[in-house]
């Protein structure tokens, strides 16, 4: 791929060295220009796309970064297997307004002899950081990384990965990483499934099972209006996923910011499942509208 300038007629520039694309972004944002970063593990779908769409509206640069972060997956999970598609990542935004692809090597993020970790505490206590150990570490250190190479004004983060954007938002709080972040809603197939790269393993049969995910999220904000307690929602949403044939890691109802036990009844409130089918895990949530 030339390093050409990166514009609609050309597309973007594809840059693997981290010290090149500082230089960009910082050349960029001292000609006045406002610069939108999306952090991607690539295997780019819809769901990406309109992070990098809303990025390319709300700024006069856009960086994506395209990198399988391996510290944040755990022994037996699925860096390995996890999809990799840089030449059909870089047509899925051909024409979304992109300036850059940033798709470093593993020993330019993590150099040799590598020794530092970011750990957040708080909102990565519970859920997945209870169930992935070091899964959170893993995300705020390349998030961390990925920021001192990608010097953006904002960057661009999905509400799919709800506790993943709680735990961004408190690392760069911390560290006073001088950048905001945008947390843009979840995309979905047609029958609800939120979009995700890990939804290229389901087989068929796994695949029309796990509906079950968002119909439980429904069926929660149904209950939720109806008035019934968290202990009978939450038993509702394991019962169906179960039914299902979703094993179910958990399903919570919880404060959208602490990701604690509510402390009001009626606000502030999300749906979080994750569950699995064969050797798929997905995630999912849902913002609970404030009951009456
Ligand atoms: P990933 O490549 O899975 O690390 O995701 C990169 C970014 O895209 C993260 O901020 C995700 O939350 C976001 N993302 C993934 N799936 C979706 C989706 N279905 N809708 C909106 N954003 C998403």
């Amino acid at each position: 791929m030339a390093h050409v300038r990166g514009d609609e007629a050309n597309g973007p520039m594809i840059i693997t060295d981290p010290q090149h694309m500082h230089r960009d972004v910082l050349a960029a944002r001292s000609r006045g220009r406002r610069v939108g970063f999306v952090p991607t593990m690539g295997a780019l779908h819809a769901g990406h796309v309109s992070l990098v769409k809303r990025a390319a509206a709300e700024c006069d640069d856009t960086v994506v970064s395209i990198f399988v972060n391996p510290t944040q997956f755990g022994p037996g999970e699925d860096f390995t297997r996890y999809p990799r598609t840089l030449d059909a990542d870089i047509a899925a935004v051909a024409g979304c307004g992109v300036t850059w692809i940033f798709a470093p090597a593993a020993d330019a993020i993590y150099p040799n002899g590598w020794a530092t970790r970011v750990v957040v505490d708080g909102p990565a206590r519970r859920f997945e950081g209870e169930l992935r150990p070091g899964h959170f570490s893993g995300v705020a250190t390349v998030v961390c990384r990925l920021f001192m190479a990608v010097p953006a004004d904002v960057a661009y983060f999905g509400a799919k990965d709800w506790q993943q954007t709680l735990v961004v938002k408190r690392m760069v709080r911390d560290l006073g990483v001088p950048v905001e972040i945008a947390v843009c809603p979840t995309i979905r197939e047609p029958d609800g499934l939120a979009m995700s790269s890990r939804n290229a393993y389901l087989l068929a049969d796994e695949r029309s099972r796990a509906t079950a995910i968002h119909e439980s999220l429904m069926l929660a904000e149904r209950a939720w209006f109806a008035g019934d307690d968290i202990a009978a929602i939450e038993h509702a949403m394991r019962s169906h996923l179960a039914a299902r044939g979703v094993a179910v890691d958990y399903a919570a109802i919880v404060d959208r910011e602490s990701l604690e036990p509510l402390s009001s009844p009626v606000a502030n409130a999300i749906a979080i499942i994750a569950g699995r089918l064969g050797t798929t895990r997905l995630i999912d949530n849902h913002p609970l509208p404030t009951r009456g």
